[in-house]
């Protein structure tokens, strides 16, 4: 399918469906993004609501297709109350997109129902081979193949959405340096969770250093032997759901500029940037969102350009939106009660995720011209 000539696809009205009732749990993070914010809460309950709303499954592949665009919607109005949670939620959908392609049917049975509903929740540890595959750094996980699985040793620095009942996904190589993707069990003995440092930001987020030692990985666990061709097939997807975080931020950021306008409207249309130069960025960032969202598996080269140009967009124009929100607020947005600069921490955490802006630019130097 030709995407560039595509107009953006209109939502259905299950879709939308979704979206209210998405939005109906999300507004209860009003009460305890503070806390979340703060590190003091891990939203699993809320999480688990999403999910029964509908907000980890509306992506699952239907007749050789896929549409990422209302679990991208469903982040986004997410993201309007609280960046950390928005990102448990990439995490959690990012999962279910890895299950919902692999060809491994005794894993997609055993798993792929529990995370799309969220009964179980879980996260994705692919930054590390994800910048691997674009030449950074090396895969920090080993594996070596025994009879009816993989013995893994080493260490993921960040995994989020994390817990003892909770799955996730990572990559190790094996002994030949083939890269192997796989889900693993947080419950596993051989598998250890040490907490963080605390963060800028994110510290609601569940996100622990994990540590294999020797863990076993069945076959069973195994999303795809050769994870080369698996990735190729699911980055798209990795990638354009990670826009809900900045969408919803950036809404949010435009509330933010547009609610000072009564008391400092006077002096703040001074400023270079005003609400409406956002929205109309916004507006185009949506379309394009909305656009790529509906066909994740083009493999063509042209389409993978446009999902990093437009994933490059989106971490700077959370920064810029955050940034400008800060300067509308003026002192209002210093004070620590004040959203503007947990929405500036949140905004750097768009920019700085992998793939985060200085990988992406190196992405895009390295495609042919
Ligand atoms: C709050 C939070 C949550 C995250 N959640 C996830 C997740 O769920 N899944 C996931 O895969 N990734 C997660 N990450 C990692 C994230 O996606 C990025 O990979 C990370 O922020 C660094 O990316 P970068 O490209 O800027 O690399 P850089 O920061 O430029 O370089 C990263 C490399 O530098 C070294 N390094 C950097 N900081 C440290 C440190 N404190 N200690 C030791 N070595 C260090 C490591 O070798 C690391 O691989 C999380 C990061 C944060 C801060």
């Amino acid at each position: 399918m030709d995407t560039l000539a595509m107009e953006a696809p209109m939502f259905s009205a299950a879709q939308d469906a979704v979206t209210d009732r998405i939005r109906g749990v999300a507004a209860e993070l009003s009460t305890i993004v503070e806390a979340i914010d703060k590190g003091q809460i891990y939203p699993a309950a809320l999480m688990r609501r999403l999910g029964e709303a509908g907000a980890w499954g509306s992506h699952l592949p239907r007749d050789g297709g896929a549409d990422l665009a209302a679990a991208i919607e469903g982040m986004a109005v997410v993201a309007e109350h609280c960046g950390a949670t928005a990102f448990l939620g990439w995490c959690q959908n990012a999962l279910v997109w890895y299950l919902a392609n692999s060809g491994n049917e005794d894993l997609r049975n055993a798993h792929l129902e529990a995370l799309a509903s969220g009964k179980r929740l879980g996260g994705s540890g692919l930054s590390n081979p994800v910048k691997s595959l674009s030449g950074i750094e090396g895969i920090k996980l080993k594996g070596r193949k025994i009879d009816g699985g993989y013995i893994v040793r080493g260490n993921l620095l960040w995994v989020s959405n994390l817990g003892e009942d909770h799955l996730f996904a990572a990559i190790c190589e094996d002994t030949t340096g083939a890269p192997v993707m796989f889900v693993a069990d947080c419950a596993a003995p051989d598998i250890r969770l040490t907490d963080c440092a605390p963060f800028l930001a994110m510290d609601g987020t569940a996100t622990y250093s994990v540590q294999f030692r020797d863990a076993f990985i069945p076959d069973a666990m195994v999303l795809a032997h050769s994870a080369v061709p698996f990735v190729a097939k699911i980055r798209a997807g990795f990638i354009l759901l990670q826009m809900g975080m900045a969408i919803g931020l950036i809404r949010d950021c435009i509330n933010i500029m547009h609610e000072m306008r009564g008391t400092l409207g006077h002096v703040n249309k001074f400023l270079e940037d005003q609400p409406e130069d956002f929205e109309e960025l916004l507006a185009a960032m949506e379309k394009e969102t909305r656009i790529l969202a509906a066909t994740p598996y083009d493999t063509s080269e042209a389409y993978w350009r446009r999902v990093l140009a437009l994933r490059l967009r989106g971490g700077e124009a959370s920064i810029a939106a955050a940034h400008a929100a800060m300067l509308h607020c003026g002192a209002r947005g210093y004070v620590m009660a004040h959203r503007a600069q947990r929405r500036l921490r949140e905004a750097y955490f768009v920019a700085i995720v992998t793939p985060a802006t200085k990988q992406l630019r190196k992405m895009l130097a390295e495609l042919p011209n």
